[in-house]
C-alpha cells in the first residue's frame, strides 16, 4: 500500500509494555524518520507529563520530542486553553496533570468551587476524596461546564484490575444529569489533537494501535487507516479485525507493510 503522509501511534503495547522496548520498535521509528515520514504519540496517560513520558522513551532508546507526544492531559489542557480560554477551572486529576498544565502555558486553577466556570476530571487519584466530588457536583450543579480527560473503565496493574476514571465521570453525570466532554481516546477530538501536531488530515493519516476498540474504532470513523499490531493487548482480539486496514505481528512489521 502507498505510505500515508503521517502516523499516530498508540504507545503502550505497540512501542513497549511496561520499560521494555517491543521487538522492533526502535528500528521502525528510525526507518520513518530516514524517509521524513511524520509520527507522533497518542496516549490516553494523564499522569505523566509528555517530558516525562519523552524521558522513559529515551531511556528506552526511542528519543521522542515531549512536542510530538499528545497525552489525554495534554489535549485536555489544549481544548481548554481554545474553548474556555481564561475561565476558572476547578480540576480534580493527579499531580502530573497539574504539571503538565503549568508546562503547557498554564490555566486559570481555582481551589474553591463556587468560583469554578468549569469542572475538569483527570484520572483517579488517591488523593481525591468525597469532599472533592461534592465540589465538583455542586459547581456542576450551578451550571460550570464538564470535561473529562478520560472515561476508562479499568486498567491493568500488577496487583489487578485498577478502578480507572470512569466511576467518577459517570457517577457525576448521574448525580448531576450533565453529559461530560470528554477527550481522550476513544473520543474524536483526541485524533485531531494529534491531526493537529502531525499537520495531515485524517484521510491522509494512519493510526496504529493494539487494541482494536480503544484505538482503532474511532480512527477509522474519521477517516484514518488503520493498523492493528498483535503485541500487548493486540493478540486478545481476533483475525481478521474488520476495521483493520492493515494486521501485523508488531511495530518491527510497519516499515516493510509501508514499502519504505
Ligand atoms: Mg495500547
Amino acid at each position: 500500500m502507498a505510505a500515508p503522509r503521517g502516523i499516530v501511534f498508540d504507545m503502550e503495547g505497540v512501542l513497549h509494555v511496561g520499560y521494555q522496548p517491543l521487538a522492533g520498535a526502535r528500528e521502525a521509528l528510525a526507518a520513518l524518520d530516514a524517509v521524513g515520514l511524520p509520527h507522533v504519540i497518542l496516549t490516553n496517560t494523564t499522569s505523566k507529563t509528555r517530558a516525562d513520558i519523552a524521558a522513559r522513551l529515551d531511556s528506552m532508546g526511542m528519543p521522542y520530542a515531549p512536542e510530538r507526544i499528545v497525552t489525554a492531559g495534554s489535549a485536555t489542557i489544549a481544548f481548554l486553553q481554545r474553548r474556555h480560554r481564561g475561565k476558572r477551572v476547578l480540576m480534580l486529576a493527579e499531580q502530573g496533570a497539574f504539571d503538565e498544565a503549568a508546562a503547557s502555558g498554564g490555566l486559570n486553577l481555582v481551589d474553591d468551587w463556587r468560583e469554578a466556570e468549569v469542572v475538569c476530571l483527570g484520572g483517579p487519584d488517591e488523593s481525591i476524596t468525597y469532599s472533592h466530588l461534592q465540589d465538583a457536583f455542586r459547581a456542576l450543579m450551578e451550571g460550570a461546564a464538564f470535561v473529562a480527560m478520560q472515561r476508562n473503565r479499568w486498567w491493568p496493574t500488577p496487583a489487578g484490575p485498577g478502578l480507572d476514571a470512569g466511576v467518577f465521570v459517570k457517577g457525576l453525570e448521574y448525580s448531576s444529569g450533565r453529559r461530560a466532554t470528554i477527550i481522550g481516546k476513544p473520543a474524536a477530538g483526541a485524533y485531531r489533537a494529534a491531526l493537529r501536531v502531525l499537520g495531515v488530515k485524517a484521510a491522509e493519516a494512519m493510526m496504529v494501535g493494539d487494541d482494536p476498540v480503544a484505538d482503532l474504532a474511532t480512527a477509522h470513523r474519521i477517516g484514518m487507516r488503520t493498523c492493528i499490531v498483535r503485541s500487548g493487548k493486540g493478540s486478545a482480539f481476533p483475525t481478521p479485525w474488520p476495521t483493520a486496514d492493515v494486521d501485523l505481528p508488531g511495530v518491527g512489521d510497519l516499515p516493510a507493510a509501508l514499502r519504505l
